[in-house]
């Protein structure tokens, strides 16, 4: 009995994993670099993304977003104003209300996306540090938001996210003087759980430190065609 549920886990996650690398080969296929952007709710993946993708388009880069929500499109209204491509997709919407998104429901996204016409696309994933990190969904790379509303041990308490990514965009740092938080703490925490990990330390809503992050996702196409 425990055995024959232990198989149907391991089969479902195989037939996830077939599906991500078939997206996978469509991307490389259309030869665009994907980016799996991941965070708790409300971590400001969106404010950050508002920041780092405008004016992209002028430094040559084509960069479209793949905005994951439970219900609504408030997000991608949000950065329907960057002259990007963006596209929808609700795990409401056929997929049970999912908490993450996986591989088959990016897939049901393909046919909606301009991929010839990208060099990158953004996947923001449903707001949640557990089962995104579960999930391949395709991409080439992991990124994941951090907020320093939420406090020092959030590596230890949910560390296979820290580890799933490699780089950690700690957010909000505008926010330090009124915290009693301690963000050294928290660098120390992540490299405990993820030593490779590259950190930097961001203000959506200042802009302090979003050049360096537009600078490693402008860097993404190229370091993926690199190690193709
Ligand atoms: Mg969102
Ligand atoms: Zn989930």
């Amino acid at each position: 009995m425990h055995r024959t549920k232990v198989r149907i886990v391991e089969d479902a996650l195989d037939a996830h994993n077939t599906i991500a690398r078939a997206n996978r080969e469509d991307f490389d296929r259309a030869g665009v670099a994907v980016v799996n952007l991941m965070s708790s709710p409300g971590a400001g993946k969106t404010a950050l993304l508002e920041r780092a993708l405008a004016g992209l388009a002028e430094d040559g880069l084509r960069a479209g977003v793949l905005e994951g929500d439970v219900e609504g499109s408030l997000d991608s209204d949000r950065l329907a104003g960057l002259h990007i491509s963006v596209t929808q997709l609700n795990t409401g919407n056929g997929f049970g209300g999912e908490c993450h998104l996986d591989a088959n429901m990016v897939r049901s996204a393909l046919g909606a996306l301009p991929l010839a016409e990208l060099d990158l696309l953004i996947i923001e994933n449903v707001g949640n540090l557990v089962c995104p990190a579960e999930f391949h969904v395709g991409a080439d790379a992991r990124i994941m938001v951090c907020s320093v509303t939420e406090g020092e041990d959030k590596p230890l308490n949910y560390p296979l996210m820290f580890r799933a990514c490699e780089l950690v965009v700690i957010n909000k740092i505008d926010l330090l003087p009124h915290l009693d938080y301690d963000i050294d703490r928290l660098e120390i925490n992540i490299d405990q759980v993820n030593p490779e990990a590259t950190t930097m330390r961001v203000s959506a809503r200042t802009g302090e430190g979003v050049d360096a992050f537009r600078e490693w996702l402008i860097g993404v196409p190229a370091r993926v065609r690199a190690t193709a």
